[in-house]
């Protein structure tokens, strides 16, 4: 059996929302039902909490995160897209690597180690998936990741 995906991404935004609110940041949903991803629940969990989790810590006050998922071609479609800082041009290409840090983000330190990422693409390439990012600094990051989708008998 594959991993439900609208299942997964309410568990976490569950467990992620308390800090969310704390900051006034609203998290909105899109989610096709009954998507089924292949995969490992629990890695899939983790790939999703990085993700959420660097949402609600880079958006200011009052921002929001939408998080949509659907099927398109065969595959699952997720993207994470907050209304945060966002990410400058020249750290784009580094901030899958193992403790890049963006620049920014050093001066308002919360002890991050850099890894985040770096795990969140190494799960990604387990899974035969793709991740990419759009940004603009000050405006926000859109996170699109493409998954295989669990084929039904
Ligand atoms: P940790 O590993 O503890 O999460 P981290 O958040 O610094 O630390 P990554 O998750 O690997 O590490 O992220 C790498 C860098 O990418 C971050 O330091 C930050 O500059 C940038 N980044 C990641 N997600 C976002 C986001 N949603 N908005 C803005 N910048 C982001």
């Amino acid at each position: 059996r594959g991993v439900l995906l609208p299942d997964l991404l309410h568990d976490i935004i569950e467990q992620i929302q308390p800090i969310a609110e704390m900051k006034g940041i609203h998290i909105y949903t899109e989610f096709d039902p009954q998507i089924e991803v292949r995969g490992d629940r629990e890695r899939l969990y983790q790939l999703f909490v990085i993700l959420l989790d660097n949402a609600v810590k880079y958006t200011p006050a009052k921002g929001h995160i939408t998080i949509t998922s659907h099927i398109n071609k065969g595959s699952v479609h997720v993207s994470v897209q907050d209304t945060g800082i966002g990410i400058s041009k020249e750290d784009i290409p580094f901030i899958f690597e193992r403790f890049y840090r963006g620049d920014k983000v050093r001066s308002c330190d919360d002890g991050g180690s850099g890894l985040g990422l770096a795990i969140a693409k190494w799960i990604i390439d387990k899974h035969r998936g793709k991740i990419r990012v759009d940004s603009i600094k000050g405006e926000g990051t859109k996170f699109y990741l493409q998954l295989p989708l669990e084929k039904k008998v």
